[in-house]
């Protein structure tokens, strides 16, 4: 268990991808910050499975992540509970679909406060911790689209196209300090973030709920198959390894061929 005795905070964890990250390092032995929005006592639940089931502590950081300074103490708060933040996993994130004219102000702001400027407020907060102990582990959920577009996604492929640049530059920062800074881009996985687009999808292009699945999203995946939140966790569990210290500043694509078009 490489993780034991470490400390992972991963935003955006109380749902899809972010809940299977955090799972999969509170089972190899760290104790995890989970984060994001929700039920209470479904959170609480989780919360407290994650513990018995993993042996490990779990904190749950109620911080919302359009709020730079509830993203700067959430970080503060784990390296007082836990006395360290090793992996700082970036994964929350929205998503709103439209075309750029019909595009709302404040849907556009709110996606790139969440899937873009609270990456920089939490990793510019980790970082001197992370330093100090030299070593650490930034794991930012990009997306395909962090490499290349699609209509009426302005917004997310902005912030998305962001984060690649944040995490190549954090990288070249902090490479001399044993602490790797990358970028995981997913094609589509079914989660509920996919799952919510689907109307807006269907209304921007005039299709139905099928169509959208076969016509949109898989039809950029040459493998037809949704990518699992289980392949990601994989990835990110190997990042967090020894094995991986030299893997930094890349861009690593899990999307079913998507990107080799
Ligand atoms: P999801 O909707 O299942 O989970 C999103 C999480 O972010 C939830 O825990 C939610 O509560 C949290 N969140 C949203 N707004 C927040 C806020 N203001 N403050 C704190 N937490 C907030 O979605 P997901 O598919 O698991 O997405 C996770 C990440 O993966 C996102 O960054 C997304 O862009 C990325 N991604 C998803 C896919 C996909 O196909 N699902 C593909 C590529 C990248």
């Amino acid at each position: 268990m490489s993780l034991q005795s470490k400390v992972a905070v991963v935003t955006g964890s109380t749902s899809g991808i972010g809940l299977a990250l955090a799972r999969t390092f509170a089972k190899d032995g760290a104790n995890v910050v989970i984060n994001g929005f929700g039920d209470a006592a479904a959170i609480e639940k989780e919360r407290a499975g994650i513990e018995s089931e993993f042996g490990v502590k779990c904190l749950y950081s109620p911080a919302d992540m359009s709020k730079g300074e509830q993203v700067t103490e959430m970080i503060r708060t784990a390296e007082k509970q836990f006395g360290r933040v090793d992996v700082l996993v970036n994964n929350a994130g929205i998503q709103h679909v439209a075309p750029i004219e019909d595009f709302p102000d404040d849907k556009f702001e709110a996606i790139i406060r969440i899937n873009l400027l609270a990456a920089f407020y939490a990793t510019k907060a980790a970082v001197p911790g992370m330093k100090a102990r030299g070593w650490g582990r930034i794991i930012n959920t990009a997306s395909a689209h962090a490499l290349v577009a699609s209509p009426f996604k302005s917004a997310y492929v902005a912030a998305k196209h962001g984060i690649a640049g944040l995490t190549k530059t954090v990288a070249l920062e902090v490479a001399t300090h044993h602490i790797t800074a990358n970028a995981i881009c997913p094609g589509y996985v079914w989660t509920p973030l996919v799952e919510h687009q689907i109307p807006d999808t269907m209304k921007a292009r005039n299709m139905t709920k099928e169509q959208v699945i076969s016509d949109v999203l898989l039809e950029a995946q040459p493998t037809k198959e949704f990518v699992t939140v289980d392949q990601i966790s994989a990835l990110a569990l190997f990042l967090t390894s020894d094995a991986a210290a030299s893997i930094t500043g890349a861009m690593l694509s899990i999307d079913g061929g998507w990107t080799a078009h």
